[in-house]
């Protein structure tokens, strides 16, 4: 697919930027564009960025520069991508990602972010958020049965005993010997998702306490 091809000129976006001082989400929706390519412009044009580096002369504008303490509670307590957490303060991810370099916060790797997404993939299909997790199950593993599994045990967490309504999403299912391929209905059970976590520890005591149970 061919880029679409804006045209701005540099004076344009100086009068915008600079003098106008809209912010660069402000100018895309203008011209209709995406804030990336503002922020490329304003690389191209070497019109300074006003993220980090105020030009001199001009008060700070919408944007304020983000305390190193926010930025590390952002991105490193609360796992925020570089572009989430650009999104929050209306500059663009390269400045976020220089921020971070500037204050020596030690930026994640591909690898990393790569375990993120597995993370949020297997939370987001009823898994305990284990990276690879959910990339392990059969293929017979699928909601049909894990349906018919909630079904057999009437929607109900077997540990606690809550509701699908309590948990306040669908019941995970849970595989009683921890093997994903053994997907027989005598190996799964519905667990809400904070009993479910329990059950990532001491397997022994629970495998155990499943047997005895049923
Ligand atoms: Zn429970």
């Amino acid at each position: 697919m061919q880029r679409k091809k804006y045209n701005i000129s540099k004076k344009q976006l100086q009068q915008l930027y600079v003098t106008e001082k809209k912010t660069m989400q402000e100018i895309a929706d203008l011209i209709g564009c995406c804030k990336g390519t503002i922020c490329n412009y304003l690389h191209n044009y070497n019109i300074v960025s006003r993220i980090g580096h105020p030009p001199k002369g001009i008060k700070m504008p919408t944007w304020k520069v983000i305390p190193k303490a926010e930025l590390y509670d952002f991105y490193v307590s609360q796992e925020l991508t570089m572009q989430e957490i650009s999104e929050q303060y209306n500059c663009c991810r390269s400045q976020v990602f220089k921020l971070l370099k500037k204050y020596k916060i030690v930026t994640r790797t591909r690898a990393e972010r790569n375990e993120k997404y597995l993370r949020n993939l297997s939370l987001s299909s009823g898994g305990t958020g284990i990276p690879y997790e959910n990339t392990e199950y059969g293929a017979e593993f699928d909601s049909a049965l894990k349906e018919k599994i909630r079904f057999k045990d009437k929607y109900k967490c077997k540990i606690c005993g809550c509701t699908q309504v309590e948990n306040s999403r669908q019941l995970d299912i849970h595989h009683i010997d921890y093997d994903k391929k053994n997907n027989s209905l005598m190996n799964l059970i519905a667990l809400c998702i904070s009993c479910h976590m329990k059950t990532n520890y001491n397997r022994k005591y629970w495998r155990q306490y499943f047997y005895s149970t049923y």
